[in-house]
Order: structure tokens, then C-alpha cells, then sequence
């Protein structure tokens, strides 16, 4: 069966596996409307959002209803007992990955223009995908554009150790309108959202996927709305194909489970354009806004500010610092780095201003609330990791870049069967050896759909298990057997406790199509399975 986390085949190879398959497997995805243009209807007082989107929109072109009746899914709308309940769904046809995507939309009560979203907005979006984490394989967020680039990095920083697709898009004309960008935007983002392992917050626009943290918008009309300057796209999608640049693509390392940072101190910050004959008063006012206690500040060029004949503006930004506030540096110029090449700029940072290197204001505002927010957060923890990219946010020159030497390596196929010998004869030495250089290939899986951690989950050796863990291996990516079984469901299986909690600790959970049989199992073996978590689904 092909699978788009494989390496590249022709759509022919894919429509003609994809009618050889008996069974077709369904991804489920969860999409969180929260208004913007993409839902709106014309009424006398201009575009206001209106609901019922999967009813009005979804439900009447073939592309998102394979016409056949399907019950109603499990969604979680609050936390707490009662918090359980169903919304209708309904299925895509099978794509050319020969997947069909079984969907529903969560509708906020308020559907919103997004340029009144705040942080109450964001932690709405993040708690509903908090809750409805285990029930899903990936997550589409309907949104305005106005502010769409601070949403999908506010998200970015607020959901952490993602290990599933959350897709964020909206449109420039409404879908109700005869010639739109939605229904490509939306179709887009499903696509992304249930066929292929990107575990971060990106932003689907205009046939490109971006990390989410990177873009901002560039247009209030064109359809090409949003660029990522400083990073090329994740993805691409064309007539033919939808081209995923893996070695870009990030994932958790840490070994612990997705969670949320639902409070963000967005009050707290401010955001400053620095303009030729700025008054250093006007830049103190700012600073002396009451509670406030961090500030982006939008500079020339590599960082730079107006020095003034008296220092006046530096010793404002300096006392600042000492008062406690963290100062980040950031460039006005669409592309290119903030760094201390120039006396301007190396003032500031002698003054106490952390250099944001080639962030976005969004990244750099939604991240500087984000850190503040984290409990413990002191000026100093803020200001390192400000400097820091944490969700690749930002470009570390010290970091390496791994690339393939051309023609040195051979097929993707070859290198994953040798990887798959020396999982199973435990040579910890060998898989490092064949993973190291290679960050491609950690998520890559083979004609049956195994990916090296599904091999590691059955294997003899627990250290091989975690150092594909530490390298950003998915705990959620389901092979060909069955409904599609992940490593969790596969180590249980085969009676291994030890393999099981330490897939546990790395955020795994059952998938919901795998709970039947996981329960039929669990009363012969109910240590182990109820290990799995079984018992809190
Ligand atoms: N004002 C709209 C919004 O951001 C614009 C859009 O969706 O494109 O909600």
C-alpha cells in the first residue's frame, strides 16, 4: 500500500495500489472552526461568520462527503465527566494516499472575526485539541487571516511535545462564494492533516504548507496571502503531488507526552516599531506601561536603533532591562537575521537586549507571552530562550544541518531493511550508526507500513526503543495491519512492560479504532494492557 510517509511514488503507482486494497483505512480528523472569512455570509452589516459549516458547506461537494450515512463520533467538548458527547461526521472519498478521512466540526459558540482573537481565543483552540488529542489523528483549525500568523505561533509555543498535525488555514473569500480559495485551503489541510506525520503547528495557504511560527501575512487580497520568509515551505502541494521537504520537517525529542500551556501572558508584552527621529520619552512611556514586562522592539536592518547624540534612547532601553523587563531585538526587514554587526546594534545588546535573530513579531510577541507565562519563569530563563529556537521558531547558526551528500547513499528502501536488521538483532551501534546523519528516515516506513519504531516496540532492546525516541520518532503512526497499529498496541501485543511504559512516557496512546480489540486482549493479559492506558479511555 503506498503511504505518503514513504519516499515518492508516481500517482498512477498509488490510484492503481490504492484499488488493489480490500480494506480502506480512515483517518480522523477534528476541525475546530473559530470563525473568519472561510465561514462568512453577507448580511447588511457586511461578512459576519455564520454556522452550521460542515451542514451549509462540507456536507453538499463530493470531495468532503462520500455520500454513505455515518454514525455520529465521539468528541470531547469540556473537561469532567459530562464533558463527553457526538457531532455528526461525515467521510472524504478514499484520496490517492488510498485513505478516507472520517471528520467533524467543533464550532466555538462565538465564531469570531480573528482580529478580535485574544489570549482566551488561543487557549480555547488549545484546550479543544488538548481534550480531543487521543480521539483524533489530526487536527484543522478554521480561522480569520488577519491574524492568523499570531494564532499558529501562539499555538506553536502553547502545545507542547506535539506528536500529531495540527493544520491551521482560513480563506480570502468566503466558501459560500462562487470562486474562492476555502474549499482549496480546507481540502489542503485535511489532506495534510490525515495523511501525513507533520507534527507541528503549520499553516495550509494557498497550495503551501509553512511551519506556522515562521509566516506572516503579506496580503489582504491576494490568495498567495502568507509568506515564511526566513524558511522554505514544508510542503507543496501540486496537481501531481504533495511534496513534503522532511528534513525540515521537526518533532519532539523529549520523552513526554503532549500537553498544553493554556495561559499566555499577552497583556504583559508590547510590540514597538523603532522610526528615524523616534523620541527616547515616547519609546520610556512605553516601557513604563504599568505591569508591563516585555517588549518587542522592531529595529533597522541587523538590529539597529538611532544611538542620538546624548545615548538617551539606549539608557531608557538599559534601565529598562534593570528593571526586569526582557527586550527583544527584531528586525523590520522581511528576510535576514538581527545580529551584532553593526556599533548600533552591539549597544543594544550591551544594554541588556536579547537578539531575536530571524523571528517574526509574531513569533517573537506570541513567545516572549508564552515564556513568561511558563511557572518559574525568571528575566533570565526568558531571555535565554528567547534567543533560542524552541519550536524552530528561529535560526540557531551554531546548529548543524544535516544534508544527504548526493549520490552517496543508496534508496530509502535499502537503508531501511538494514535499519530494520540491526533493530532486530538489538545493535544499538548499527542503528545509530545508519539513523545518525539521517533525520529523514526516522519516520519513514516500509510496504508494510513499519516504520523503524514499530520494529523497536517489538524488538529485543529497550535502548534502541528510546534512542528512536530521542531522535523525534512518532508514537502515533499506524502501520498496515489491521485497522492500522501503532508501536504501543504492537508492544503490548507482544507482552513487552517495558517497552510499553516507556512508549507511555512518550506521550503514545491506543488509537480509538484499536480500543475493541485492546479490550478483548486486555482480559487475558490485563497488566500489561491496562499499562497501555486502556482504562482512562
Ligand atoms: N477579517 C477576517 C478575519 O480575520 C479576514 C479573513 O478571514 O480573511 O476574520
Amino acid at each position: 500500500m503506498a503511504d505518503p510517509n514513504d519516499e515518492p511514488l508516481s500517482l498512477l503507482t498509488r490510484m492503481t495500489s490504492t484499488m488493489s486494497m480490500g480494506h480502506t483505512p480512515e483517518a480522523r480528523v477534528l476541525i475546530v472552526m473559530t470563525g473568519g472569512t472561510i465561514c462568512m455570509q453577507k448580511s447588511p452589516n457586511g461578512l459576519v461568520p455564520a454556522r452550521n459549516f460542515l451542514e451549509r458547506c462540507m456536507a453538499p461537494r463530493p470531495e468532503f462527503n462520500d455520500g454513505e450515512p455515518h454514525e455520529p463520533i465521539e468528541v470531547r467538548f469540556h473537561d469532567g465527566a459530562d464533558g463527553m458527547g457526538e457531532l455528526h461526521s461525515l467521510r472524504t472519498p478514499t484520496s490517492v494516499y488510498g485513505k478516507r478521512i472520517r471528520y467533524a466540526v467543533l464550532e466555538f459558540e462565538e465564531l469570531l472575526d480573528s482580529s478580535s482573537i485574544d489570549s482566551k481565543g488561543w487557549a480555547e483552540i488549545a484546550q479543544t485539541i488538548f481534550r480531543n488529542y487521543r480521539l483524533f489523528d489530526g487536527f484543522v483549525v478554521l480561522h480569520g487571516t488577519d491574524s492568523l500568523a499570531y494564532t499558529c505561533s501562539a499555538l506553536s509555543f502553547m502545545l507542547q511535545n506535539l506528536g500529531k498535525p495540527v493544520i491551521v488555514t482560513g480563506s480570502q473569500v468566503p466558501f459560500s462564494e462562487r470562486k474562492n480559495d476555502a474549499l482549496e485551503n480546507l481540502l489542503d489541510s485535511m489532506d495534510i492533516a490525515g495523511h501525513f506525520m507533520v507534527p507541528e503547528v503549520c499553516l495550509c495557504f494557498n497550495s503551501t504548507l509553512f511551519r506556522g511560527n515562521r509566516t506572516t501575512k503579506i496580503s489582504a487580497s491576494a490568495f498567495d496571502a502568507f509568506a515564511s520568509p526566513n524558511l522554505p515551505p514544508l510542503a507543496t502541494i501540486t496537481a501531481m503531488d504533495t511534496h513534503v521537504a522532511w528534513n525540515l520537517v521537526t518533532r519532539s525529542t523529549i520523552l513526554q507526552p503532549f500537553s498544553i500551556q493554556k495561559d499566555l501572558h499577552i497583556h504583559y508584552v508590547a510590540c514597538l516599531r523603532i522610526f528615524p527621529g523616534i523620541k527616547p520619552k515616547m519609546v520610556e512611556a512605553v516601557l513604563r506601561t504599568e505591569d508591563l514586562r516585555g517588549l518587542v522592539l522592531e529595529t533597522f536592518g541587523a538590529g539597529n536603533a538611532p544611538s542620538g547624540h546624548d545615548n538617551k534612547l539606549t539608557q531608557v532601553i538599559a534601565e529598562a532591562v534593570q528593571r526586569g523587563i526582557v527586550i527583544v531585538n527584531i528586525t523590520q526587514c522581511l528576510t535576514g537575521s538581527v545580529n551584532p554587526l553593526y556599533a548600533p546594534g552591539m549597544v543594544l545588546g550591551r544594554a541588556g537586549v536579547v537578539a531575536g535573530g530571524d523571528m517574526t513579531t509574531e513569533a517573537a510577541l506570541t513567545k516572549l507571552s508564552y515564556l513568561l507565562a511558563l511557572p518559574g519563569a525568571t528575566q533570565e530563563s526568558v531571555a535565554k530562550d528567547m534567543a533560542r529556537s524552541i519550536r524552530g521558531e528561529l535560526t540557531e547558526n551554531a546548529g548543524t544541518i544535516f544534508s544527504h551528500p548526493t549520490g552517496e547513499l543508496s534508496s530509502p528502501i535499502t537503508q531501511l531493511t538494514a535499519i530494520a536488521y540491526a533493530i532486530a538483532s538489538g545493535d544499538i551501534e548499527k542503528v545509530k550508526d545508519l539513523l545518525h546523519n539521517d533525520n529523514q528516515l526516522i519516520n519513514r516506513a516500509d510496504y508494510s507500513g513499519n516504520a523503524p519504531i514499530h520494529l523497536a516496540a517489538t524488538g529485543p532492546s529497550l535502548a534502541v526503543l528510546r534512542f528512536l525516541l530521542r531522535l523525534g520518532a512518532s508514537v502515533h503512526l499506524r502501520n498496515h495491519t489491521g485497522s492500522g497499529r501503532t508501536p504501543l498496541f504492537l508492544a503490548a501485543n507482544a507482552g513487552l512492560l517495558p517497552h510499553v511504559m516507556l512508549l507511555r512516557q512518550a506521550g503514545a496512546h491506543l488509537h480509538a479504532e484499536e480500543l475493541d480489540t485492546a479490550r478483548l486482549h486486555a482480559s487475558q493479559r490485563p497488566e500489561i494492557w491496562n499499562a497501555t492506558g486502556l482504562e482512562g479511555t
